[in-house]
């Protein structure tokens, strides 16, 4: 199978599609999920990470789980496991991990740093890396200068070709070195990338040569993350356009290790109706994937909806589980342009699921939701048919708090404005005297017995529509609007609808 090469040349050197993705898809794919632990499980990570897993899937392959946890300043353990639960609530399971007994953990890059210093120093004594004593100081002062020139600023490469006396004096004064690689400039990096087809980077525009081990000793990203990725024979990287130009650097670094790059596949990034970049920084808990899990979305709903988001199925299908989409997935079918995150199109899927899904399992996570109620107010069975009745009309399962909230009130409060609209009028009274008389009839537990008998009062009184049903569900649930009317008669019970009745009756005016 050929692979993205680096190729030394000015001009840049087309490729046919068909040696990538598709056609020759290699027999083992190994591919990876690779997140910085510097913030908690963002959308876009989520979406990658749905990406990679579903291509392992539909090729049979494995997919690997890699904390790039080297910035020491800003990984957090908490982060590390918000993204690992995060994950494992989106049902992503990677297949790898380090022996730990129970579900394998990440691989974490904090346990190969003397590994990846080996290898900077391979790079070194080929001299295709150096030593660099520049200081921060230093550093601030190149670029401020280039900024007055008007130029971009970048590493001039002084410490490239530093003089021994030079070097020893640095030494002396214990002056503790970075190790550069070499850009070579110029020159056209291209690769036939599987989602957003031909890409040429110039080397002139990469920054000049970049750092790849800190003076701390610890592996920059796209170094280390070059080193894993061979390490771990990864057959593909699929991830964020943001890192285009990382794929650049890293082709050169693969180029200098005199191994055979993966297949990569960027897949555009994810905007709001603004077109700004769905950002922490803008969109807050928004982009937090836990928010989701809290706010009572479901897993699958989520999980569909990213996966639909910048990828269409050849059938046709919007609704689809996980495992349907590792069937169906198809890299050469994801979108070259942005994402745009819609929130609706999300509680549409949403609603869909909580429709859809088994109602013991709504049931089981619906309860967190019901906590604050006195549950042994009802059977298991009833509880689940509170559910079924109010999961009509829910798109987020924390609405049922609200929407349950009838069920478990002692008393029912009326508003006032309802009270003198509805409760004043003749018909609403007749209508309730009449039911209180027929309560003793309801054949509790059938939705559609207890319906039927509200239909004979009216039928009686020659009312119907909102004139029959409006003062009934007032009485019962102090709204007009709410679920199925024999059901929540029915699951009230005779108590509950008794006193009800009879407290709405009393705020209806002697007429
Ligand atoms: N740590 C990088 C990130 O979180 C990983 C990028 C990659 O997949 O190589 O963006």
């Amino acid at each position: 199978m050929r692979r993205a090469q680096v190729r030394l040349t000015s001009e840049p050197v087309k490729m046919p599609a068909e040696w990538y993705f598709g056609k020759h898809v290699p027999d083992q794919v190994r591919v990876r999920i690779a997140p910085s632990p510097t913030g908690n499980l963002h959308l876009g990570t989520a979406r990658t990470a749905l990406y990679n897993y579903l291509y392992a899937r539909r090729h049979h392959g494995t997919f690997v789980f890699r904390l790039e946890d080297t910035d020491e300043e800003r990984s957090d353990e908490t982060f590390t496991q918000d993204i690992i639960d995060g994950l494992t609530w989106l049902d992503i399971k990677w297949d790898e991990g380090p022996d730990i007994g129970g579900p394998f953990a990440p691989y974490r890059q904090t346990e190969k740093i003397d590994h990846y210093n080996n290898v900077a120093n391979q790079l070194i004594s080929r001299g295709l890396a150096y030593l660099c004593f520049c200081s921060p100081d230093e550093l601030n002062e190149m670029r401020e200068e280039q900024k007055e020139q008007g130029g971009l600023t970048r590493y001039d490469g002084r410490c490239r070709h530093i003089s021994a006396e030079k070097r020893a004096s640095h030494e002396e004064q214990e002056r503790i070195p970075s190790i550069r690689f070499i850009v070579d400039e110029p020159r056209v990096i291209s690769w036939h990338d599987a989602i957003k087809g031909e890409i040429n980077i110039d080397s002139s525009d990469l920054g000049g040569d970049m750092v790849i081990v800190k003076s701390n000793g610890v592996a920059i990203y796209n170094f280390a993350v070059v080193v894993d990725d061979l390490d771990m024979k990864m057959t593909h990287v699929i991830r964020g356009e943001d890192h285009i130009h990382n794929t650049a650097k890293q082709l050169l670094l693969y180029e200098a290790l005199g191994k055979t790059a993966p297949e990569f596949g960027h897949v555009a990034l994810i905007f709001d109706h603004e077109r700004r970049k769905l950002s922490k920084r803008h969109h807050g808990e928004a982009v937090h994937i836990d928010k989701y899990r809290r706010d009572g979305y479901m897993p699958e709903a989520l999980v569909n909806y990213l996966a639909q988001m910048s990828w269409s199925p050849a059938e046709g299908k919007e609704i689809f589980t996980l495992a349907e989409g590792c069937e169906m997935f198809d890299l050469s079918r994801v979108s070259k342009s942005p994402a745009i995150f819609d929130i609706q199109k999300l509680h549409w899927f949403n609603g869909h699921y909580i429709r859809h899904l088994p109602l013991t399992l709504i049931t089981e996570r619906a309860k967190p939701f019901l906590a604050s109620f006195d549950l042994s107010a009802y059977s298991h069975h009833e509880i689940e048919q509170i559910v079924a009745c109010l999961r009509e009309s829910l798109t987020v399962l924390s609405e049922i708090t609200p929407a349950s909230k009838f069920f478990f009130d002692k008393a029912i409060v009326i508003p006032q404005d309802l009270q003198d609209s509805l409760l004043s009028k003749q018909s609403s009274r007749s209508v309730l005297s009449k039911l209180l008389e027929k309560t003793k009839l309801m054949p509790f537990g059938d939705h559609a017995g207890c319906k039927a008998i509200v239909d004979s009062v009216g039928k009686e009184l020659g009312v119907k529509g909102k004139d029959l049903y409006w003062p009934v569900r007032a009485a019962l649930s102090g709204a007009t609007q709410g679920p199925d009317l024999g059901s929540m008669i029915s699951l009230l019970g005779e108590a509950r609808v008794k006193s009800r009745v009879e407290s709405a009756l009393a705020l209806c005016p002697q007429l």
